[in-house]
């Protein structure tokens, strides 16, 4: 079973439990909760601005904050971060214990905190393999596939009235 990408880079779904045989999306009813979270979340997320760069940033200048690519964390504890600063949160949670929080939605007031304090990875890190912030995943071979469906051509074909029996607001869900 192949594991994908929806949208953002990051987040990682089993393609059967998302796509069905036509590559369409699933009716969110029939996925795990979890899963439906995370989708219904991504949704919301994209086009937002990197996390560190809104805090470099402010809301005063927006127009500077890179629109986010790479989504890591939990639901409603999500990290957003643009590929420059991907660099500073991988450092972060692998070498400065950002790592506890793997399953935690309090990773992201956490990075928050120590980016906010001035922490950033060296010069030059290396580490930009992508990290797993979800404690139960078992480790795989990384996924070679460039190939990321869009979500929001996903989100359109969804039904508002699918929406609507899910009791999902996504305007309630926003930061
Ligand atoms: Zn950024």
């Amino acid at each position: 079973m192949g594991k994908v990408n929806i949208g953002l880079r990051g987040w990682r779904f089993d393609e059967d439990e998302v796509f069905d045989e036509s590559g369409e999306l699933r009716p969110l009813e029939t996925m795990e909760p979890d899963t439906r979270d995370r989708i219904v979340r991504l949704a919301s997320m994209m086009g937002e601005p990197c996390d560190a760069c809104y805090l470099i940033h402010g809301d005063e200048d927006i127009q500077q904050c890179n629109v986010a690519r790479v989504i890591y964390g939990e639901p409603l504890g999500e990290v957003l971060l643009c590929p420059d600063h991907e660099a500073d949160f991988l450092y972060w949670f692998r070498e400065d214990g950002g790592k506890q929080y793997a399953g935690e939605t309090e990773l992201e007031d956490e990075f928050h905190e120590w980016f906010a304090a001035g922490g950033r990875a060296p010069e030059n890190y290396g580490g930009l393999q992508h990290v797993n912030t979800d404690p139960d995943d078992i480790p795989e071979e990384p996924d070679i596939s460039d190939e990321i469906p869009t979500l929001e051509e996903e989100i359109e074909k969804l039904d508002d009235e699918d929406l609507d029996a899910l009791d999902v607001n996504l305007d309630d869900l926003d930061f």
